[in-house]
C-alpha cells in the first residue's frame, strides 16, 4: 500500500507540474501576443496617420488624400502658429505617423532636433519650403526692423521667409509634392492621388489666373500693410510693391511714431483707400492709420490658421485666397 501511495503521489505532482508549464507557456504566449500588438503601431483605431503643423499643410494633405480623417494638424485651429511647440502626446503622433509634413522655417525650428533625436527617416517626412524657390526676408522703408541684438539665432538659423504658401504658384508645386511623397508611402493609391492632386491644383491655378488679372487691370501696384507682412511671396510673384509695419514672422506688436507717421504719409500721398491687416491679428494700428487717413481697413489672409468655427466647417486654403482676391482688387483699385 506504502509503495502504491507514493507512486499516486509522484504522478499527482508530475500533472500539477506539468499544468504548471501550461499556465506558464498560455502566460507568456500572452503577453508576447500583447507585446508584437503594441509594437505593430499601437496607433489607436481611426487615429490620423499623417501628421501636419499648420493649417496650409493639413488643407494639402486632406486635398490630395480627399480623407480629413487622414490628416491631424498638430497647430490647434485660431491659435497662434509662430510660438508652437509640439506636447510629448504630439511627438508620439510624429513617431507613428506614415507621413510628417512640416514647414520649414523660424515657427518650425523645434522640428530638426526632433527628427534626429527620434532617428525618424527622411522617406516618412516632407519640408515644404524644400519645394519651392526661396526668398529671405526684408526690412523695407518705414518698417520695425528687429533689434538684431536682442535675437539669439540658432547655429544653421535661415533668414528664409517662410511664407511660401502666400504665393499660388508655390501652393501648386507644394500640393503635387505631397502628392508624390504620398504617392511613394502608399504605391497603391498613386492614381487617386493623381486624380485629386490634379483638381485641387486646377483649382489654385484659377485662383493665380484670377489674381494675374486683377493686378494687370489694377491702377496702383502697391499695397500697405498697417501690420506684419507675411505676404513676399504674393507680392514677389505678381510684381507688387508693398509697404508694412513689421516684417513677415516679428513678433513686435508696437509700433513706434516714427513707423506710424511714414505709413500715415503714405496712404495720403499715394492717395491709399484700403489699409490692410492679416487674418487673427489686433487691429488698432490700422484703425489708427486709417481713421488719421479715412481710409478703409480690410483683412487680406495669409492662411497661417483658420478660426475652429472655419476648421469645422471645411474652409480651404483656396476658399481663402478666393477672399483675398476680392480684397486685391479693392486695394488695388
Ligand atoms: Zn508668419
Amino acid at each position: 500500500m506504502e509503495s502504491v501511495r507514493g507512486v499516486e503521489n509522484s504522478m499527482k505532482e508530475k500533472i500539477l507540474k506539468g499544468f504548471g508549464v501550461v499556465v506558464l507557456i498560455f502566460a507568456l504566449l500572452f503577453v508576447s501576443v500583447l507585446v508584437i500588438l503594441k509594437l505593430m503601431g499601437g496607433r489607436e483605431k481611426g487615429e490620423a496617420k499623417i501628421i501636419v503643423t499648420n493649417f496650409v499643410a493639413y488643407d494639402f494633405a486632406r486635398a490630395v488624400t480627399d480623407d480629413k480623417k487622414e490628416v491631424a494638424m498638430l497647430v490647434k485651429p485660431g491659435t497662434e502658429t509662430h510660438t508652437f511647440e509640439p506636447t510629448p502626446e504630439d511627438i508620439i503622433k510624429i513617431k507613428n505617423a506614415d507621413l510628417f509634413i512640416y514647414n520649414g522655417g523660424e515657427s518650425d525650428e523645434w522640428v530638426k532636433g526632433l527628427l534626429s533625436d527620434n532617428d525618424i527617416p527622411a522617406e516618412k517626412t516632407m519640408r515644404m519650403m524644400d519645394y519651392v524657390g526661396l526668398l529671405e526676408e526684408e526690412v523695407v522703408e518705414g518698417m520695425e526692423a528687429e533689434e538684431e541684438e536682442d535675437v539669439a539665432r540658432p547655429e544653421g538659423y535661415e533668414e528664409y521667409d517662410e511664407h511660401i504658401w502666400t504665393s499660388p504658384v508655390n501652393a501648386a508645386k507644394i500640393v503635387d509634392g505631397v502628392r508624390a511623397k504620398l504617392s511613394e508611402i502608399r504605391t497603391g493609391k498613386k492614381l487617386v492621388y493623381k486624380e485629386n492632386a490634379e483638381k485641387y491644383i486646377a483649382q489654385i491655378n484659377e485662383i493665380h489666373a484670377e489674381i494675374s488679372e486683377v493686378v494687370k487691370n489694377a491702377n496702383r501696384k502697391e499695397l500697405i500693410f498697417a501690420d506684419r507682412f507675411p505676404f513676399r511671396y504674393l507680392v514677389n510673384e505678381y510684381g507688387l510693391s508693398y509697404f508694412a509695419a513689421f516684417p513677415g514672422c516679428s513678433d513686435q506688436t508696437e509700433a513706434s511714431s516714427a513707423t506710424v507717421a511714414f505709413l500715415i504719409n503714405k496712404v495720403k500721398t499715394d492717395d491709399i483707400k484700403i489699409v490692410l491687416k492679416i487674418e487673427l491679428s489686433s487691429e488698432q494700428l490700422a484703425k489708427m492709420v486709417a481713421s488719421e487717413t479715412g481710409a478703409e481697413v480690410m483683412v487680406l489672409n495669409a492662411a497661417h490658421n483658420i478660426s475652429q468655427s472655419d476648421f469645422d466647417k471645411g474652409v480651404t486654403y483656396v476658399d481663402i485666397m478666393r477672399e483675398n482676391v476680392k480684397v486685391l482688387e479693392r486695394a488695388l483699385e
